[in-house]
């Protein structure tokens, strides 16, 4: 498949599994995640009317962010070490792996820098993996209270990663699950605005996560073949 027949595919079945579920297909947004290219096909992605690029290692993001950061939106959805946050900051219009307070910290702080209010999405471990990164469901509500009054962050959602082994469907829990973590935050009005955005949804679950009510499906593999697969 070209990449534009692979755009196609996945616009339609996002359609589809709006449509299963009577949502508006243009309340989902597709994130390129480009981690697997460098700089030529993250030129492509952008040609091909991807708007949203995702990486999610700042060495590896560098070159392809120098040449195209002027492109599209940058969101940074990999994990983030704190001595890493002078390097990101300013660069990416979201932050998706808000998991600590110490980050919420020096995120702050380097934005104030910078005159800056950069949004960010708190990550949730909802499946409760060992290996995964992400803050336990149970701690968001005073998470939010300890960095509701940081003011150089907005915090626009909540990001998730799904178990990968399994089947597709296995993954409905936790994608409901962040979406119930979303609607109570937004219950107990702890932020002065609403908290929209839901990033959940990889290559090989992200029409579970559209019907579970995803607003950005990180996609990758799907869209640009790492390159070994070539
Ligand atoms: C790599 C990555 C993705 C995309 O994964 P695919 O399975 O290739 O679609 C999504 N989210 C995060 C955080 C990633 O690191």
């Amino acid at each position: 498949m070209t990449m534009q027949q692979r755009k196609q595919y996945v616009e339609a079945s996002i359609a589809k599994a709006c449509q299963q579920v009577g949502r508006d297909p243009k309340s989902v947004e597709v994130i390129a995640v480009t981690k697997y290219v460098g700089i030529p096909e993250t030129a492509e992605v952008l040609e091909h009317g991807f708007k949203h690029i995702g990486e999610n290692r700042w060495q590896d993001a560098k070159a392809k962010w120098e040449q195209l950061g002027n492109q599209g939106q940058w969101h940074f959805i990999g994990h983030l070490q704190t001595n890493k946050v002078k390097d990101v900051i300013g660069k990416f219009a979201y932050i998706h792996s808000l998991d600590r307070i110490s980050l919420a910290t020096e995120l702050n702080k380097a934005a104030e820098k910078l005159g800056i209010v950069q949004r960010c999405l708190i990550q949730v471990n909802v499946s409760g993996e060992q290996s995964k990164y992400g803050l336990p469901p149970e701690q968001l509500y005073d998470f939010a209270e300890q960095i509701k009054s940081l003011p150089h962050l907005q915090i626009e959602g909540l990001m998730t990663m799904a178990p990968f082994e399994g089947e597709a469907e296995d993954t409905r829990p936790v994608f409901g699950g962040l979406r119930e973590l979303r609607d109570e935050l937004n219950k107990r009005q702890i932020f002065p605005y609403e908290v929209r955005h839901l990033s959940m949804g990889m290559s090989n679950d992200y029409e579970v996560a559209v019907e579970e009510g995803a607003t950005f499906v990180r996609l990758g593999s799907i869209i640009v073949k790492p390159a070994e697969e070539e």
